[in-house]
């Protein structure tokens, strides 16, 4: 069974504005790198339409309506200081969310092994009724939803090792212990949540908090209590928050890990997800800002959700 890449070009017409960190060519590096180094095992696919109820679970009414009239029809409009739509962002961020549903729809039928979602605007910044941290609709938790609803599952983890703390996911799942979210990031940072003692309404949030200037080997590490809330939660799907912010040459961040570190972390994420829930997984990009270390760390996780088992 193949990994499956989802995208489309429509991310392209999302525009930031000049000097935005969160620009087109971190995805444009990464599906170039990947078209030209062709690894084995991959496919390609591109989003189907869904059913825009999973979009309602996830985010307030008014927030949406809000989203909905905030895509301005030339120029730039700003959802926060940091959070800047243009007229191509309303498809970008839809084919984000459908990427999400189109990858977990191939793999639990089976179409494909595991697939990575590379889109953008991310989406664990954005909040049940707040966008946030250059992320609009929160894609992952969409999918969290999506698989509660639609496939009748009752258990979901979420791993987010974005060096950020997805402050949304966590806002969307509190109380609902259906949904297992875990989060490593650096610690106190951007956006100011994550701390140890957020634990959501059944102990379903797991915030490990990291310092400034972690090194590779306490990175992964934190991963062992992470391992072992999982095997206890016995999840029936594995979502992954995929940011690769935690680099050593992330400039938007001080956690310390090399490029390589994404194939271990990936690899004993696979691992638990074969023991636990017969390998279903799909991870989803989120940050990521240093070209060159976003496209050398996604070949890594991309190596290792292609790996023959
Ligand atoms: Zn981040």
């Amino acid at each position: 069974m193949k990994t499956c890449i989802l995208t489309t070009d429509t991310y392209l017409n999302h525009d930031t504005g000049g000097g935005h960190p969160e620009k087109a060519d971190r995805v444009t590096v990464v599906i170039n790198h990947l078209k030209k180094i062709k690894p084995k095992n991959l496919i390609w696919e591109k989003p189907e339409k869904f059913n825009l109820k999973y979009l309602n679970l996830t985010h307030d009414k008014n927030y949406l309506s809000n989203v909905k009239n905030s895509f301005p029809k030339e120029g730039l409009n700003f959802l926060d200081g940091d959070t800047i739509v243009s007229p191509g962002s309303k498809k970008a961020s839809m084919d984000a969310v459908e990427s999400m549903l189109t990858a977990i729809d191939g793999v639990m039928k089976k179409k494909f092994r595991n697939a990575f979602c590379a889109v953008r605007p991310p989406g664990h910044h954005a909040e049940k009724q707040k966008a946030m941290g250059f992320c609009v609709y929160n894609n992952i938790a969409v999918g969290a939803y999506y698989l509660l609803e639609k496939y009748n599952l009752s258990k979901v983890a979420i791993i987010d090792f974005d060096v950020h703390h997805g402050n949304g996911t966590q806002n969307i799942f509190y109380n609902n212990k259906n949904v297992l979210y875990i989060s490593t990031h650096q610690y106190p940072y951007y956006p100011g949540s994550g701390a140890e003692s957020e634990k959501g309404i059944e102990d379903n949030i797991l915030n490990i908090p990291l310092t400034a200037g972690t090194q590779s080997h306490e990175f992964l590490n934190a991963y062992d209590s992470i391992f072992k809330k999982l095997k206890k939660f016995k999840p029936e799907f594995i979502l992954l928050s995929a940011g690769f912010d935690a680099h050593k040459d992330d400039p938007l961040a001080q956690i310390n890990l090399e490029s390589k570190d994404y194939y271990t972390l990936t690899k004993r994420i696979m691992t638990l997800s074969k023991e636990l829930c017969g390998e279903r997984l799909v991870s989803i990009l989120e940050g990521g800002y240093d070209l060159n270390a976003l496209k050398e760390s996604v070949d890594y996780h991309i190596k290792s959700l292609t790996e023959d088992k």
